[in-house]
């Protein structure tokens, strides 16, 4: 399998960002500066914006996901968003992001139950993963990404059932997130292998290698092209920098470079 038959991705991840007053006109600038062909957008804004976002996005190419959703779609569960409630709005959600797993303590077999949560409510999941600092220090980065895998992979099969068959993998490295500092692309593509031959081994023999692989942590225009430079990453998932009309302008017309390419390279066979 090569890259040519792999969509690209950008998703642009706003956390905690933005008001329901601000993010529509956001949500719309962003659709308008990067209208690229072949680039697949997807814009996760908090949840109090996600009808608005919605709206501002509807006669465009611009997906709308969540940030996380409950592993429950109904019950007492104070203050949580599960996927029924959202699919009128959004049809993508982030899952696992390393945010949730420091913050809320959510863990690889809570993550599964949330990517079959999604699957079965029509939301395609992108399944955050990466390592902390300290275990990359030791060596240890692709023994953690592999282990968060198996995890998941586990509890999936221990309620009997198979991983959502569009899911995205996005691959963030704790320690990028946020912090400025940016993995190698040459790192980031290991893990990328090294995520598709995990999913192979656990059962997704199939797909595994049409599974896209983003690489997500302080991606910015000027940062991008390191990894999308390496033909196993499939996109970005966009923190900081995707609240910035200019940058997303730029990330996703270095994406839309790489579409075309890949386009091409399928011609040509
Ligand atoms: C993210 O939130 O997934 C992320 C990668 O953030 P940032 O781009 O700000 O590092």
């Amino acid at each position: 399998m090569n890259a040519g038959h792999r969509p690209v991705i950008i998703a642009a991840n706003w956390k905690m960002n933005t008001t329901p007053l601000d993010a529509a006109q956001l949500a719309n600038d962003i659709a308008a500066a990067t209208d690229v062909p072949g680039v697949i957008r997807v814009i996760c804004p908090p949840y109090v914006s996600l009808e608005s976002v919605a709206r501002a996005l509807a006669n465009t190419e611009v997906s709308v996901g969540v940030q996380n959703v409950h592993s429950e779609p109904f019950g007492a569960f104070t203050g949580e968003i599960s996927a029924p409630m959202v699919v009128m709005f959004a049809t993508w959600s982030i899952c696992g992001h390393s945010e949730r797993r420091r913050d809320h303590a959510e863990d690889d077999a809570l993550i599964g139950r949330k990517l079959l949560r999604c699957a079965e409510f029509g939301l395609r999941p992108i399944l955050c993963v990466g390592e902390q600092l300290d275990e990359r220090q030791a060596g240890r980065a692709e023994e953690t990404v592999r282990r968060q895998l198996e995890l998941t992979l586990a509890e999936v099969r221990r309620v009997g059932a198979v991983l959502p068959d569009d899911l995205v993998v996005a691959y963030e490295p704790v320690w990028a997130i946020g912090t400025g500092l940016t993995a190698r692309g040459s790192d980031a593509s290991v893990m990328a292998q090294l995520i598709r031959r995990t999913l192979g081994d656990g059962g997704v023999s199939e797909g595994a290698a049409q599974v896209p692989v983003l690489y997500g942590g302080s991606v910015t225009s000027a940062t991008i092209d390191e990894f999308l430079a390496e033909p196993d990453i499939d996109g970005a998932l966009v923190g900081g920098a995707s609240l910035k009309v200019d940058e997303m302008a730029g990330i996703v017309a270095r994406a839309g470079m790489t579409a075309a390419a890949r386009w091409a390279g399928t011609q040509r066979r």
